[in-house]
């Protein structure tokens, strides 16, 4: 999720620059996406740094903690964000780095919030039954002993 800010870096203080956001599916650590991001962000010039907001929605694949089959949950998350020439940006929190080719990464922004969007309870539906304890197949799954 790469995008270059070379252009908005030549403009006046406070000058936003607007883009949507689709058909991205970025490789994420502890998050599976099931569907495409899809959203929009704006990317404001400020004095040192340059403020990205946005708004996304897609859907995470989830693996249900009782009975181990996969489920989708939508998720909608909110990116804000702060990107600057500090190399060490990353280490201080809340701020991120631009590289050396004017490329600001919104891969590790889209993380932090989906991490945060993920359901409290990790479950296909609240009732499900868990796995068989005579065979281990979901109880949902129709079967006879
Ligand atoms: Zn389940
Ligand atoms: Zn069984």
């Amino acid at each position: 999720m790469h995008i270059n800010i070379k252009d908005i870096l030549d403009r006046e203080t406070g000058e936003r620059a607007e883009f949507a956001i689709e058909g991205e599916r970025p490789d994420l650590p502890d998050v599976e996406l099931a569907e495409d991001l899809g959203g929009s962000a704006t990317i404001t010039k400020l004095d040192d740094v340059l403020l990205v907001e946005g708004e996304l929605a897609t859907q995470l694949k989830l693996e249900c903690h009782r009975c181990l089959s996969s489920f989708t949950h939508p998720a909608r998350i909110q990116l804000g964000g702060r990107f600057s020439f500090n190399p060490n940006a990353e280490a201080e929190g809340d701020e991120w780095p631009i590289s050396k080719r004017f490329e600001i990464d919104l891969a590790p922004l889209v993380r932090q919030e989906l991490l945060l969007a993920l359901p409290i309870q990790l479950l296909c539906r609240e009732a499900c039954l868990g796995l068989c304890i005579d065979c281990g197949q979901p109880q949902e799954a129709e079967h006879e002993h």
